[in-house]
């Protein structure tokens, strides 16, 4: 009944559906049939949802009570590439198959009949009477080429009035006709722009080309020195592909990266590219969603969530900044993209390019290993060299209580400001102070639901829990024994470090770039944009000035607390302080001239700031390599989490301690179970937190294990259990 991967009226087939049920639902196949992977509307109870025919129907139910199919949605059928990528990613993670689904089907509107605009063209006639007006509008058009524009957008490049354009449909100088909604995106030119590259660009890039051009799956670990032109060299692969008729995804950390981007992918291939990120319009999410499918998007700079987009024929997949924490998915589906790009691509014969200037240690070991190809890029493009780093040893500083710069700090600042330089503050922590004490009782306000500190955020005159979002008024007295006005802030966050900055350096223009001082992604973008261009002397930035963007008249980086990643129990907390801090540093004389990074720090001689100041990375790595290695962690051993949660703290602790005593399927495999403990923000909205740790060898199959291990206990109540695979985070 089923011929290549088409099933005729009234056959069996199994749909997948977005909804969270545990297994895929036998329908027929509606009039006219369908092809396997088509997009459907199915009857489930009494409503209408989304699926995909994922194959034939299992026929393990009544057959006489199965339904119809209602109709196959206008959409290209998935493709076999697309299931077999939902199916792999949700067995690694261990989600369940809607979820997976619903990753990949995150765009409005996806059955909708192709929805129609309005647009206005040229015309065969002359108007009768020609106005400046007019004049203006015809001109508009005739630049236009044959291409059209909606009422407004003409009206406004013609600077006039609708009503004179409607003035001119009237005489027929101007046409006015629907036209789809979503039409592809303009066509990009490999062979457009592209900067004469240095010597040993050009290698990297002519590598970069055959592997794209072999079209097979391999996967580059492309390292250099921020500033060397990683992005240069990247692009070029992308042209490659796009020669070759295939589409590449470039994926970004941060959107506040791609208004810089956008704009370089412009200057080489003439044209924007798709973009998908939480910042674009539920209108242009299906544009893009329908264009990638129906291959009228060539290149998709995006998010992680773009990994998940039906591409028509996916031959490379760029993973910028692959080092960076904000690719792995903390809650929903835990993902690490950089993870799951490496998969998608090996299903469908692609290449990936991680690029990075402070790789993964997981990426790293990858390479040595010889999985991962390697490209290295040494210098810096042009004159600009890496900057000097140096250590403030603030044991041997004077500092007023308070006060966060030190003197030595401050000499630097001053002089780029005599130089018309900029210099950068970092210290990643936002909010105006990460404590609020009361002077007369000692209490520390803390947040209703959580186990955490409300954090002062002077800006928007509020107390805010960094864990829940909760926030409110600040008090004018203590809430525990009610003396007035003697709350007081302990500790620097950004805000007060930009207060304390700009008592100091009155003259200066202060910029604060926090994440949580911009309302929308595009106003951060303008502000970074504005720094660029020279709107400020002095940025007080947290983790957010860390990722990849271009201040050109940045000469100064001073990080205020150096130490403070190190003191976490974390297992990367050494590989992200240096990550950080070397990214940071990084942003320091990207131009022509020379830059200087000062770290302040309690502990000169800790073997991860002497690390960073000598520069000396393979020896770091080696070291964190045979740390972890010793210690059985990843990348050389596997761990999972499991975190449970409910209102009721003696459910999650008996559940914890069942699982931990029922461990023989884990125990099979060789892995052992650590726990339950408390988790370290042990209450989270109102929830208690328990942790479980799983730790096997490198080998081991783990999630098949993991899946035995779990399936006899059934969640009562509101308990909640979460499975992270390699987990990043362990709050
Ligand atoms: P990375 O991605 O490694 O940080 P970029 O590719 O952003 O480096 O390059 C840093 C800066 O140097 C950019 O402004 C880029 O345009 C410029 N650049 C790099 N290589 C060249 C080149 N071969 N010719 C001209 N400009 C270059
Ligand atoms: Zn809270």
């Amino acid at each position: 009944m089923q011929t290549q991967g088409y099933f005729d009226q009234g056959a069996l087939i199994g749909v997948l559906t977005t909804q969270p049920l545990d297994r895929v639902l036998d329908y027929r196949a509606p009039e006219g049939g369908c092809h396997l992977g088509a997009f459907v509307e199915v009857p489930l109870g009494p409503r209408k949802v989304l699926g995909v025919v994922w194959g034939e129907g299992r026929g393990d139910w009544d057959l006489s009570r199965v339904r119809s199919v209602i109709r196959v949605l206008d959409a290209p059928p998935m493709r076999a590439e697309l299931m077999s990528f939902l199916d792999k990613a949700g067995a690694y993670t261990l989600t369940p198959m809607p979820a997976m689904l619903r990753l990949a089907t995150r765009a409005p509107g996806l059955g909708d009949p192709p929805s129609m605009r309005r647009v206005y063209r040229l015309g065969d006639t002359e108007p009768v009477r020609m106005t400046d007006a007019r004049r203006r509008v015809l001109e508009v058009l005739r630049d236009m080429g044959g291409l059209s524009l909606t009422l407004k957008e003409l009206a406004e490049a013609a600077g006039v009035t609708t009503s004179v354009v409607k003035g001119l449909v009237k005489h027929g100088a101007v046409r006015e006709e629907d036209s789809p909604r979503d039409t592809p995106f303009p066509a990009l030119d490999p062979d457009l722009g592209g900067k004469t590259l240095t010597e040993d660009q050009q290698a990297a890039a002519a590598s970069l080309r055959a592997r794209v051009a072999a079209r097979r799956y391999g996967t580059t670990l492309l390292k250099g020195v921020t500033g060397s032109g990683k992005t240069e060299v990247y692009l070029e692969a992308v042209a490659e592909c796009l020669a070759q008729g295939r589409q590449a995804l470039v994926l970004l950390p941060e959107i506040a990266l791609t208004a810089e981007f956008l704009t370089r992918v412009e200057a080489r291939f003439g044209a924007r590219p798709a973009e998908w990120h939480s910042g674009v319009t539920m209108t242009d999410r299906r544009r893009v969603w329908k264009m990638v499918a129906q291959g009228g998007a060539q290149l998709v700079v995006g998010a992680r969530s773009a990994l998940f987009l039906p591409f028509r024929d996916l031959g490379l997949i760029v993973v910028d900044e692959e080092h960076d924490t904000s690719y792995k998915q903390e809650d929903g589906v835990l993902y690490n993209a950089r993870d799951m790009a490496v998969l998608r691509a090996s299903i469908c014969d692609a290449q990936v390019v991680l690029a990075s200037a402070t790789p993964s240690l997981e990426s790293w070991a990858n390479a040595e290993a010889g999985k991962y190809h390697r490209l290295e890029l040494t210098s810096r493009f042009g004159a600009a060299v890496l900057p000097d780093m140096r250590a403030i040893d603030m044991r041997a500083e004077d500092l007023p209580a308070s006060s966060w710069i030190s003197p030595t700090l401050a000499r630097a600042v001053q002089q780029r400001l005599d130089r018309k330089e900029q210099s950068l503050l970092f210290i990643n922590r936002r909010g105006y102070a990460p404590v609020t004490i009361c002077r007369a009782c000692g209490h520390q306000i803390g947040c209703d639901h959580c186990d955490a500190r409300m954090v002062e955020h002077r800006f928007v005159k509020r107390l805010v829990c960094h864990q829940c979002g909760e926030s409110r008024p600040l008090p004018q007295a203590c809430p525990s024994c009610e003396a007035e006005d003697r709350l007081a802030p302990v500790g620097p966050g950004v805000e007060r470090l930009a207060e304390e900055a700009q008592a100091r350096f009155p003259d200066a223009r202060l910029a604060v770039l926090s994440s949580d001082m911009f309302g929308s992604a595009r106003a951060l973008k303008a502000e970074i944009e504005s720094i660029a261009l020279g709107g400020a002397d002095l940025i007080i930035g947290t983790q957010l000035v860390a990722k990849g963007h271009n201040f050109p008249l940045l000469t100064l980086v001073g990080v205020i607390d150096a130490d403070l990643g190190l003191q976490g129990s974390d297992l990367r907390a050494a590989e992200r302080t240096f990550q950080l801090i070397r990214q940071v540093a990084g942003r320091a004389g990207r131009a022509d001239k020379s830059g200087e990074a000062l770290l302040q720090t309690f502990q000169p001689e800790h073997p991860v700031i002497r690390a960073i100041l000598s520069g000396d990375e393979q020896n770091f790595w080696s070291a964190e390599a045979e740390e972890r290695r010793a210690a059985g962690v990843p990348p050389y051993g596997r761990l999972a989490g499991i975190i449970l949660s409910s209102t009721n703290a003696q459910e999650v602790f008996d559940l914890g301690n069942a699982l931990a005593r029922q461990d023989a399927p884990l125990r099979r495999v060789g892995a052992q179970v650590f726990g339950p403990a408390p988790a370290p923000i042990a209450r989270v909205r109102g929830r208690h937190r328990v942790r479980l740790l799983v730790k096997a060898p490198k080998g081991a199959p783990l999630q098949p294990a993991l899946a035995d291990w779990v399936a006899p206990f059934k969640l009562k109540g509101d308990l909640r259990m979460a499975i992270d695979i390699d987990p990043q985070s362990f709050f």
